[in-house]
């Protein structure tokens, strides 16, 4: 497999020192223009974040909890990326998200968790995106099934598909745990052994499930030598939308981010 680096995407990263972790944040959920905005722009103006992110289909585990703000989210998406100069990603689940997403100018799409684990879809995204030049980031499915997780990312490469990195959220469990997802960093390790050139980024947030955990599991990730980590920032945590625990402000990242160490080996 001959996977492009993130570096290389096209979409201005290729400044980025080698040993630095590749930094995606951004709000779970794009809520209102305002809070998009003020979210992104005290995001950019640590210097720290490369990518940003933001939900705006949003597949939740019961109906009747707030399933995101639709396409009027890509015009604020857009904005954000127009005011910061930052590359913006989005989760797509259906081909009609590909084609909106694109049509509005999104640089990278992510596969979510109850996306990545249904064969059928991303079957359909993948064709979706077939002979487009258009990076794509594969969460792990939502249980620890290691062919599944390899698998949705063959259909994207069968496409023709390159631009591709893994992001590693933790996998499904009943019951309390210290997690919200358990990490089981084996897979993530066992799917870079096999693929040693397919780039893997931490979402410690959705493993967490809490801010106050964010640390210790981004610091693990940097020590497992991933290339890069999805943090989710919010400008007014406790007020979110959606995963309200596990966000943090802008000026929390900053500290986090400062408290980390080692930065990622070169290599
Ligand atoms: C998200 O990134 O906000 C999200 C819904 O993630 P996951 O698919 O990992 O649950
Ligand atoms: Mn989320």
């Amino acid at each position: 497999m001959d996977f492009i680096q993130i570096r290389d995407w096209g979409i201005g990263l290729e400044a980025i020192a080698e040993e630095q972790p590749i930094l995606i944040s951004g709000p779970c959920s794009a809520e209102t223009e305002e809070q998009l905005l003020r979210s992104c722009l005290e995001l950019a103006q640590t210097g720290q974040v490369h990518i940003l992110r933001a939900g705006i289909w949003k597949p939740r585990t019961r109906p009747n909890s707030f399933e995101g703000v639709g396409k009027e989210g890509l015009v604020w998406l857009q904005k954000a990326k127009e005011l910061t100069g930052l590359p913006i990603c989005v989760e797509v689940a259906q081909p009609e998200h590909v084609e909106l997403a694109l049509a509005a100018g999104v640089d990278i799409l992510w596969i979510g968790a109850r996306t990545s684990v249904n064969p059928f879809a991303v079957q359909a995204l993948a064709e979706a995106l077939a002979g487009k030049d258009v990076p794509v980031m594969v969460k792990n499915p939502i249980n620890p099934d290691l062919k599944l997780w390899m698998g949705a990312i063959e259909r994207f490469y069968q496409q023709g598909i390159r631009k591709i990195a893994a992001i590693h959220r933790g996998f499904s469990v009943y019951g309390e745990q210290r997690y919200r997802n358990a990490p089981i960093w084996e897979l993530p390790i066992e799917l870079k052994r096999q693929w040693p050139n397919l780039e893997l980024i931490g979402d410690p947030s959705h493993i967490a499930g809490k801010r106050e955990l964010l640390g210790e599991l981004a610091q693990q990730a940097l020590y497992l030598n991933f290339d890069g980590l999805m943090i989710e920032s919010h400008c007014q945590p406790e007020q979110a939308w959606s995963d309200a625990a596990q966000q943090v402000n802008a000026a929390d990242l900053e500290e986090l981010l400062g408290n980390l160490e080692p930065l990622r080996a070169a290599s």
